[in-house]
């Protein structure tokens, strides 16, 4: 984290701010027992194209996934937040108390973020006067080292299958962000779960589209080893981090955060 907050000078400070929450996500452990998972997982029936879950249709029932250690963490980021003097600070601390009085309100929040529900996340976030983004950034925090356990929990199965999609193999999710390994490979990178899987360097992720005249990209001037991939069909981009270019490259979780300042300049080119 200190590493890249001096080598990325221009997020430097959504990283600082960044930083705290990442240490206390950091010190909650992973909340999934695998063998108990690995049972779950052998019901669930594999269709070709298909990923081992859907986010709108989340198999609660199958996986044993337990939201209290979410909500515990959940909790501790937002005594954090509403104790640092930001300007949302009331919201922070209707949301604080909400999560303490009510376990349901964590919960629903959970799977509002889970099934991608946008209706019920603003209904949540109208309840306590806190905008929208900010508590579904912090419930996906939250609910990152379960889905991560998970993830690592069911990886063999999923380097099994041969996955060419534009969606997470397994939560159907699409990609934040791609990169090319050493060796040239192009890989895209889940928004929810982290799972990377591979995919084409001349197909786009959200439409499918392989026209290579309707495909291109362009690099970031003011930085090396970055590119916007985009797709003329869809108006949709991707940003691409080249791995040969970093001795050690972050998270690509820290990478997206790292390169906000590339989202805009792709949104300043008409792409979405
Ligand atoms: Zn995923
Ligand atoms: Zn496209």
């Amino acid at each position: 984290m200190d590493r890249i907050i001096q080598q990325r000078s221009v997020a430097k400070e959504a990283l600082i701010s960044f930083r705290e929450i990442l240490v206390i996500v950091c010190e909650s452990g992973p909340e999934i027992q695998p063998r108990v998972l690995e049972e779950r997982l052998s019901k669930i029936k594999q269709t070709e194209g298909a990923p081992l879950f859907f986010r709108g249709d989340f198999p609660f029932d199958l996986f044993p996934f337990d939201l209290v250690p979410a909500s515990k963490l959940l909790e501790k980021l937002l005594r954090y937040l509403s104790a640092i003097g930001r300007e949302d600070t009331d919201g922070l601390k209707r949301a604080l108390k909400s999560s303490n009085t009510e376990p349901e309100w964590s919960e629903n929040l959970f799977r509002a973020i889970l099934v991608d529900d946008k209706m019920r996340l603003s209904k949540i976030s109208k309840e306590v006067d806190l905008n929208p983004e900010t508590l579904q950034f912090l419930g996906g925090m939250a609910i990152k080292p379960s889905l991560f356990a998970l993830r690592e929990t069911i990886s063999d199965t999923i380097d099994k299958m041969e996955w060419e999609n534009g969606y997470c193999p397994v939560c159907g999710s699409g990609p934040d962000m791609a990169c090319f390994e050493r060796n040239g490979k192009r890989y895209l990178h889940c928004d929810l779960c982290g799972q990377k899987w591979p995919f084409p360097r001349v197909r786009c992720p959200f439409c499918d589209n392989h026209d290579h005249e309707s495909l291109g990209y362009f690099l970031a001037e003011t930085e090396e080893g970055f590119r916007i991939d985009f797709c003329r069909r869809c108006q949709r981009y991707i940003k691409t981090i080249d791995k040969k270019t970093f001795e050690k490259p972050a998270p690509l979780e820290l990478e997206n955060l790292a390169t906000i300042h590339l989202d805009l300049l792709a949104a300043d080119h008409g792409f979405k």
